[in-house]
Parts: C-alpha cells; sequence; structure tokens
C-alpha cells in the first residue's frame, strides 16, 4: 500500500479503498448513504434482522429516525445479523470468556473484513513504526485473524519486526524481552505500557500505540513522560472489526474509518448530540461484509471534535474514549496512576466495601482512601493484575 506523501494516512486509506482521488465531508458522506442503502435494501430483499426498516433514506440526516442495536439483541440474534454462509466467515469473536453474564456476544467477519482491519492497523502504526524497527506486542494471539495476528501482520507488512508476546506475560519475561531484542516500539494497553515503563525505567521503549481500554489522562501523561514521545490512542471494538479510529501525526483525536463505520453521539435519552459534546458512540457498520450493525449502543462514551483535523484530513475524530459505566474506576486511575511509584492495582467491590490491591516500584505514601488496602512491591513472576478491559470486579 503505497500513500501518497502529501494526504494524511486515513485519508489516503479511504482513497485507495473506495477508488478515490479526494476525501472531503461530501465524498465520504456520499460513500456512507450508498453503503447504508445498499445494506437496507438488502435486508429487506432477505427479510433479515432488519427486515422492518425502510427500503432507503434520503439522506444521513434520518438515520437518527432508526432504532437502536443493543446488546441484547446482539446477544440473542448473531446468527440473524450474520449476511453470509457460515462457511464464508474467516473468524468469530465472542465475549463468552470475558466475565459478562447472560447470553455471549458473537461477531463474525469473512477475509476482507480482516483485511480491512488490517489496513487501518497499517495506518495508524504506520506513523510510528518504521521499517527495520522492532515492535512489541502485548495483546492475545488467539490463532488465524486473532487481534494479535492482525497487528504482527500490519507490523511486518509495514517492514519491521513484531514480537509476538501476548498479554499475560510477567514482568521478569517483559523486562528480559527488551533487554535481549531491544524493542522500539509496542502496541498494547494502556496500563501494561505504564506498568512496563514504571518497572523498566526512562527510555526502555521509544513510541507506543495503546488500544483496548480506557485511557486515562494520568495514564498518558505517565507514560508519555517516561517514553518522551507522544502516545498513538487507536480505539476499536470487536463490533467495528477491532480496528476503528486511529491517531495521526497531529495527535487531536483519533480518525474514524468513515467509509466502513458511520459514528453518532447520543444522549442518555438517545437523542442526537451535535460534535463537540460528550456522550455515547453509536455506530452504524456499513462496511462490515459479514455482520453490519445498524445504530449499534456502543456503551463507550465520547464526543466528535468539531472541524477539520490540524494534519489537513476532514475525516471525522473521536476523542478520547471512556466506558459509560466507568467514573468510579476512572476517579481512582486519576488518584492511583498520579503517583509515580504505583505500578498496576486492582480494585474490587465485597459486601460492600472497596477493596484495593496495590503494585509498587519505588518508594511513596498513598493518599487516604475510602477503602481496604493491600499495599506490596511488584515482583518479577507478577503477572497483569487485569487481562481484559479494566473495571471494578464484584467479588
Ligand atoms: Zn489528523
Amino acid at each position: 500500500m503505497i500513500f501518497p506523501a502529501d494526504m494524511p494516512r486515513i485519508d489516503a486509506l479511504i482513497a485507495r479503498q473506495e477508488g478515490l482521488e479526494r476525501v472531503d465531508r461530501e465524498t465520504v458522506e456520499a460513500i456512507q448513504l450508498k453503503k447504508l442503502n445498499r445494506l437496507l435494501a438488502r435486508e429487506k430483499k432477505r427479510g433479515g434482522f432488519y427486515r422492518d426498516l425502510p427500503e432507503r433514506l434520503f439522506s444521513l440526516a434520518d438515520l437518527p429516525s432508526l432504532p437502536f442495536t443493543t446488546d441484547e439483541q446482539l446477544a440473542a440474534n448473531a446468527p440473524g445479523l450474520l449476511l453470509l454462509s457460515q462457511a464464508q466467515i474467516s473468524r468469530v469473536l465472542s465475549d463468552a470468556t470475558s466475565g459478562t453474564t447472560g447470553a455471549a456476544k458473537r461477531v463474525f467477519y469473512t477475509e476482507l473484513d480482516c483485511e480491512h482491519t488490517v489496513e487501518l492497523f497499517m495506518a495508524g502504526l504506520g506513523e510510528l513504526i518504521f521499517p527495520g524497527s522492532v515492535t512489541m506486542i502485548l495483546f492475545p494471539f488467539t490463532g488465524p485473524y486473532g487481534l494479535g495476528e492482525l497487528i504482527a501482520e500490519a507490523v511486518s507488512r509495514l517492514g519491521a519486526r513484531p514480537l509476538k508476546l501476548g498479554a499475560a506475560g510477567s514482568c521478569g519475561e517483559w523486562s528480559a524481552v527488551l533487554e535481549k531484542e531491544k524493542p522500539d516500539s509496542f502496541v498494547g494497553m494502556p496500563v501494561q505500557l505504564l506498568r512496563l515503563l514504571r518497572v523498566c525505567g526512562r527510555g526502555s521503549l521509544r513510541r507506543a500505540l495503546v488500544s483496548g481500554d480506557a485511557c486515562p489522562a494520568a495514564v498518558i501523561e505517565g507514560c508519555e513522560s517516561l517514553l518522551g514521545s507522544r502516545l498513538f490512542p487507536h480505539y476499536g471494538s470487536r463490533e467495528m472489526g477491532l480496528g476503528g479510529a486511529i491517531s495521526c501525526g497531529a495527535h487531536a483525536g483519533m480518525h474514524l474509518r468513515e467509509n466502513h463505520v458511520i459514528a453518532e453521539i447520543v444522549d442518555a435519552d438517545g437523542r442526537p448530540l451535535p460534535p463537540g459534546e460528550t456522550g455515547e458512540l453509536v455506530i452504524t457498520t456499513i462496511g462490515m461484509e459479514a455482520m453490519p450493525l445498524i445504530r449499534y449502543r456502543t456503551g463507550d462514551c465520547t464526543r466528535v471534535l468539531p472541524g477539520r483535523c490540524p494534519c489537513g484530513s476532514e475525516v471525522l475524530r473521536l476523542d478520547t474514549v471512556s466506558r459509560r459505566d466507568g467514573a468510579a474506576l476512572a476517579a481512582l486511575d486519576e488518584t492511583l496512576f498520579r503517583l509515580p511509584f504505583v505500578a498496576d492495582y486492582r480494585a474490587e467491590r465485597r459486601d460492600g466495601r472497596l477493596h484495593i490491591e496495590v503494585l509498587t516500584c519505588g518508594e511513596g505514601t498513598l493518599p487516604p482512601l475510602d477503602a481496604e488496602l493491600s499495599v506490596r512491591p511488584i515482583r518479577p513472576d507478577d503477572r497483569p493484575l487485569c487481562l481484559a478491559k479494566r473495571r471494578i470486579e464484584n467479588g
């Protein structure tokens, strides 16, 4: 894939995938309406999950008139949402193992869906990974078309060497890799990066792309000061094919792959909010071949940044993303990760009382917290306290 030097990477990606000369609001929105109408017509014809929706919309402004798709519907109707036969599916991702109760959500992908994700990862990683460099990947490697595998493919295609480490390694294992392989870049979850940098020290890595979880300001600032460079946050979810929005060199929000995803922001009552206002992100995944969703409520909170990006792109940008139900954890993150001697922590509610386990890497005193505390120095055999999206557990 060749990106013209004068074009932002996200624009070049969309231009190449859609056969466009240039990418501006008008062309992006025309593509979105065309793909949405193709999907609506197809659903009507096949009597699919969305068969009761209108056959076409005359404008994207009418999108908010369609009903939302919820997690519960996704869990109950996955095969009905599938546009293709199971034989055409390359990968199924389920959240059955991540501690959720009730029916598991399943999301299906074709080979083309996965290829689009790799291409988006290349556009995002191309900002920080160069031919000949070495990149440590701290996401799970679960087999063909898994998240770790797709990132490693993008790293390889950029001419760099991926270190496929997975998410569950111990501190000792990761610092041995740093010593031996001398990677210059990192791809993984934000808190794992902070822990690694705090344990292994300033300058042990140069650049990083973080994804997979909320990215609290205290974690971003802690990482950037130890890296000596700005972070490249990425936003994705299973429902949008793992890859969704990438940071550009301007570090001014994350550009959404708008030829595959239409974003809306809504308030608590489901009413659309204008650019600049924070609410829940709702996505319509018009570019997914296997399992497109219409107005899916992500449960993630963010806002659309108004106007054109300083990089020159008019492709929509999402601000930092947090979980709709994550306020208590976000407040703890701000308190604890601001302390440079905190390497990691985990919070759990037991019998109505908050219990916090803190791993430290250096001397310091914790502020008074309304919780039962257990504090000890981190050891080389300590693995990450949380392997999935972080939350306050109920014990
Ligand atoms: Zn930009």
